[in-house]
């Protein structure tokens, strides 16, 4: 059995850190799960330590209320397993804590899963087997999912049905956070709002290859849920930041230029056939309702155009400020240096 080389970790050397990669890093974003935790960590430990590889776990408290945080410092005292906690200031939320786990996870393979055991960790040695026959994402996929009917399951079947038509990747179960990713897809993704439920679209638009296997799935035991069903509406507008960055993202004039010259060119026709009735058929125009679409037409289309420009703009700010190339590599095949 390999421990991911304990006694380095603990050196106050900071360079150490960085050269050591463990196979895996587990991430699981923790709020008021105090009850849950004990378990969770023994049935990683357990898991990983039989597959035989080399692992951290990084768990992550949304600041918890409930004592997680005080079970969390007692856990990290004990060197086994290795065991690292980031206590955020306070409640975030859950996609900010997975991204604060990715930024210090070290794996090779970054595995995110809920704190609540209803994933189940005997699962993350197969995801990472599916993820090494050649995927940068494996997705969980619940197929015998414990959740209530009506206010979960019913929603989720609707917005996985919706998200797989949007965002073009077919998976059956979008919301299982139980997934693995290949470290160098990780550090591409930017999470920012809720949008860790779409983290495979996000993984698309970056190029990886992406699949699913039906995973385990079990009743919450302790605590209770932190959502209800008002994160609907939330992964609707979502969806349609999703929708835009997938197809705009890089020409945004494309979108708003057409909508502005589109706006802009039926105001002038019917700008110009007012003009007709006015002048040519001396007509008075003040009082028809034709003369306030044309206005406000031409001032929609204005606007749409003007805010594709500043888009643009943005756009090649977002790119150029944070070095993000418009491409992803996967490979450099080089003959001078073929081995
Ligand atoms: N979570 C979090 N911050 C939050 C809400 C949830 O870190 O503000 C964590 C929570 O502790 C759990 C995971 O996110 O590990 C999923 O939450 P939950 O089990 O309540 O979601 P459900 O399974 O009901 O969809
Ligand atoms: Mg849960």
């Amino acid at each position: 059995m390999k421990i991911p080389l304990l006694t380095q970790r603990q050196t106050s050397d900071q360079d150490l850190v960085s050269e050591i990669t463990p196979d895996v890093s587990v991430v699981v974003p923790i709020y008021n799960e105090v009850e849950s935790l004990p378990h969770l960590i023994s049935a990683i430990s357990q898991s990983l330590t039989e597959s035989g590889l080399s692992y951290e776990i990084i768990c992550v408290d949304d600041g918890s209320k409930d004592g997680s945080q005080e079970l969390l410092r007692e856990l990290t005292k004990t060197k086994q397993p290795y065991l690292r906690a980031i206590l955020l200031r306070r409640n975030y939320g859950q996609t900010p804590a997975m991204a604060a786990g990715f930024n210090y996870a070290l794996g090779k393979v970054v595995i995110t899963m809920d704190g609540d055991l209803q994933n189940d960790p005997a699962d993350i040695p197969l995801l990472v087997e599916k993820l090494n026959e050649g995927y940068d994402l494996v997705s969980g996929w619940r197929k015998n999912r414990q959740d209530a009917a009506l206010k979960r399951l019913l929603p989720s079947k609707i917005a996985n049905w919706l998200i797989a038509r949007v965002t073009g990747v077919k998976l059956h179960d979008y919301g299982c956070s139980l997934k693995a990713y290949r470290a160098e897809l990780v550090a591409d993704l930017n999470l920012y709002g809720e949008l860790h439920r779409f983290l495979p679209a996000l993984a698309f638009i970056e190029g990886a290859r992406i699949t699913e296997m039906p995973v385990r799935h079990h009743k919450r035991q302790y605590g209770k849920s932190k959502y209800g069903l008002d994160r609907t509406f939330r992964v609707l507008m979502d969806l349609l930041t999703i929708f835009f960055l997938k197809k705009f993202l890089t020409r945004p004039m494309h979108v708003f230029g057409l909508f502005g010259l589109g706006c802009m060119g039926l105001g002038t026709i019917i700008g110009m056939y007012l003009t007709f009735v006015k002048f040519g058929l001396g007509q008075s125009i003040g009082n028809r309702p034709l003369l306030i679409l044309a206005v406000l037409l031409l001032l929609a289309g204005v606007q749409l155009f003007s805010f594709g420009l500043l888009a643009e703009l943005l756009m090649r700010t977002y790119h150029e400020s944070q070095g993000r190339p418009i491409y992803r590599v996967r490979e450099i095949l080089d003959s001078a240096r073929q081995a």
